[in-house]
């Protein structure tokens, strides 16, 4: 049996990232992978400004702690004032441009206005620069901001338009076509026959390539056998980087998808050493000089083929998609329980994070328990036989990591 490291070297060895690019409008970018780094043409903030509402001065003018000052103009945001006349100071609003000549800014709590004399009293002693934003404070001009292999989230979208950039060159979207496989799965809105469920990974897998922004085929569900089995591999393999399969993958007779693939390409089927999750199909599916796709096939219960998607196909899709973080970090925290018969397998143990900062276990770890996964906060990723006793720094990973 490999370990999980073991075979997440594999994938990631053998993946083949995408090249194809789109020029994508920065508004409709969220969670497309940048294909470039990109730089600032300009200084961000672009100008000096004010950082309150008040009033520029010449710090020199105010060393009296009580100056009273003629006003000599008013600069609202967006709005070029005059140079400073020396002995005056300007209303000035945040974020407008400080004007030459003026160093200091004074914010209107520490003044008083007399309009009739139209002259303002600064009670109080500026130091040169105080509440001004320096121009390039926060960005220079021809620094890279962003670098190739970012995933965008709403921060980096932000950061982009904030140096004036209305288009970014992403990593074409992911293909992916989907297939679930057993002759006991219906879907909801049918009714139940006896004997069958519904199939919820169909559900589960289709939100997990959504979030990570696929385009996904999906085939719906096929029989066990090994014809129409096929048949849906030759539908997926055409124009997909990857086909994605739940169920009929351990070696039962009814698990056809090993033989399928192995016909119509050529496969891995990996005994993992996780739990849940054990079988773990790798192949590709293609005829020779064709472009080929990759092949995961999926164990079928519900939470092993989450949690294989999450340790396994997340980090793989990442690879595709020239991300630079794949894989997810782990982070320290404390167990509030006990696992006192650990499996000789590496576990990922559902849990939840209590309000005294440490993990609570699900008391259900049973790979079918699919509410295990809606209760929980993240994974521990227990390492092979290693008993948990409460107290315990155990590696956490938390689902908002996971699942974006
Ligand atoms: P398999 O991997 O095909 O041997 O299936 C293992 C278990 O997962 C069986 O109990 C199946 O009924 C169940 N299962 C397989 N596919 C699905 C699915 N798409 N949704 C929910 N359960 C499934
Ligand atoms: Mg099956």
């Amino acid at each position: 049996m490999l370990s999980a490291e073991e075979a997440l070297r594999h994938l990631l060895d053998a993946c083949r990232p995408v090249t194809d690019t789109d020029i994508v409008a920065t508004l409709d970018a969220t969670g497309r992978v940048l294909a470039a780094d990109q730089r600032s043409g300009l200084d961000v903030p672009p100008m000096d400004n004010t950082q309150m509402d008040g009033y520029a001065v010449r710090a020199v003018d105010c060393e009296s702690g009580e100056a009273v000052l003629p006003l000599s103009q008013r600069i609202p945001a967006g709005h070029v004032g005059e140079p400073l006349k020396p002995g005056t100071v300007a209303r000035i609003f945040t974020g407008a441009m400080i004007p030459a000549g003026a160093d200091a800014v004074v914010m209107q709590e520490q003044c008083s206005f007399d309009q009739g004399a139209n002259c303002v009293t600064v009670n109080h002693m500026p130091k040169a620069g105080e509440w001004i934003r320096r121009a390039g404070e926060d960005i220079r001009s021809g620094s890279v901001i962003l670098s190739a292999g970012t995933r965008l989230r709403a921060q980096e979208l932000g950061l982009a338009a904030s140096v004036g950039l209305a288009s970014l060159p992403v990593v074409r979207r992911l293909r992916v076509a989907v297939f679930f496989t057993g002759d006991e799965l219906t879907m909801p809105g049918e009714a139940l026959r006896p004997g069958a469920i519904y199939n919820s990974n169909r559900f589960m897998l289709r939100g997990l390539l959504q979030q990570l922004g696929c385009e996904i085929t999906d085939l719906g569900n096929v029989p066990d056998s090994l014809d129409a089995t096929r048949e849906a591999l030759r539908t997926a393999g055409n124009g997909h980087d990857l086909i994605l399969t739940s169920g009929g993958v351990s070696v039962g007779e009814e698990d056809h998808v090993k033989p399928a693939v192995e016909a119509e390409g050529r496969l891995n089927l990996w005994q993992i050493a996780i739990k849940p999750g054990k079988p773990l199909a790798f192949g590709e599916v293609g005829k020779k000089g064709d472009r080929k796709a990759f092949f995961i096939g999926l164990p079928g219960n519900p939470v092993s083929s989450f949690v294989t998607f999450l340790v396994f196909v997340r980090p793989f899709i990442l690879a595709l998609q020239g991300a630079r973080q794949q894989v997810p970090r782990a982070y320290a925290m404390r167990a509030d329980f006990n696992w006192t018969k650990p499996d000789r397998r590496n576990e990922f143990l559902r849990v939840r994070i209590n309000e005294r900062g440490g993990l609570d276990l699900f008391p259900n770890q049973s790979s079918g328990v699919l509410t295990s996964t809606v209760w929980g906060d993240g994974l521990v990723d227990n390492p092979p036989g290693q008993t948990i006793n409460a107290g315990d720094i155990v590696n956490f990973l938390p689902f908002t990591d996971l699942l974006y």
